[in-house]
């Protein structure tokens, strides 16, 4: 289909300019967070109506109130967190699902977490139409992580708690590392933070300013 084609090229060209010019351009060196931001084809992630503006570097509404981070941020957060292939990794806020293929793409084991039903299955569509084999999906408050699947030796957090949720470091493996978004002084912009274990000890640092959308938590019932 002639089509197609053409509307592959473009995309992929577009692929191609958004990686030199936001990731590159700026301080995105990871050469395996580069690779992989060049497969995922990114406009299957957004709604029918955003596949030409799928590569600007902003956030883009995907329904339900939320959106898909911009392509810097999901760079720097993963170049922060030092992705190997074969890792076990766990995502909170699937949102799309863009942040988790391109894990996936890296080679991890991503098992990734979303509190609104629909958006999960729209992800789930959107693996199985790529042919994503290592990203394993549940519907369920993050805060809580993924328990059964612990240790992880890389949490990516793309919503914003008021802390450090604790069953989040008790899910780091030795060495590992997490990166979140958070809000917990009025007023006053988020930060994003990088967490690392080394034994028992838990070092935290700030390392960017962000604006994500806020963790919300899901009632428990009594
Ligand atoms: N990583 C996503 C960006 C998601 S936006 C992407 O690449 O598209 C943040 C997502 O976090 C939203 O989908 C929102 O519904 C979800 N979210 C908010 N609170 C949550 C919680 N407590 N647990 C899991 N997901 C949550």
């Amino acid at each position: 289909m002639p089509r197609e084609t053409s509307e592959n090229n473009r995309h992929l060209a577009a692929r191609r300019k958004m990686v030199e010019t936001n990731l590159i351009g700026r301080d995105i060196y990871d050469r395996n967070v580069i690779r992989s931001m060049l497969k995922v084809p990114r406009e299957e992630f957004v709604g029918e109506g955003e596949k030409e503006t799928a590569y600007e570097d902003h956030p883009i509404p995907i329904g339900k109130g939320q959106t898909i981070s911009q392509p810097y941020i999901v760079a720097l957060m993963l170049q922060y967190l030092e992705i190997k292939a074969g890792d076990k990794v766990l995502d909170i806020g699937t949102g799309s699902g863009y942040h988790a293929a391109v894990m996936a793409e890296m080679g991890a084991m991503v098992y990734t977490v979303e509190v609104i039903e629909e958006l999960k299955e729209r992800a789930a569509a959107a693996f199985d139409k790529l042919g994503y084999k290592n990203i394993f999906l549940k519907r369920g408050d993050g805060y809580n992580g993924w328990p059964e699947e612990a240790p992880f030796k890389a949490i990516n957090v793309a919503c914003a708690p008021r802390y450090i949720p604790q069953p989040l470091i008790g899910q780091m493996a030795e060495g590992g590392k997490m990166i979140l978004p958070l809000s917990d002084r009025m007023n006053r912009p988020q930060r994003l933070v990088l967490v690392k274990r080394d034994g028992d000890k838990i070092s935290r640092r700030e390392v960017s300013y962000v604006a994500f959308v806020p963790m919300v938590r899901e009632k428990t019932r009594e």
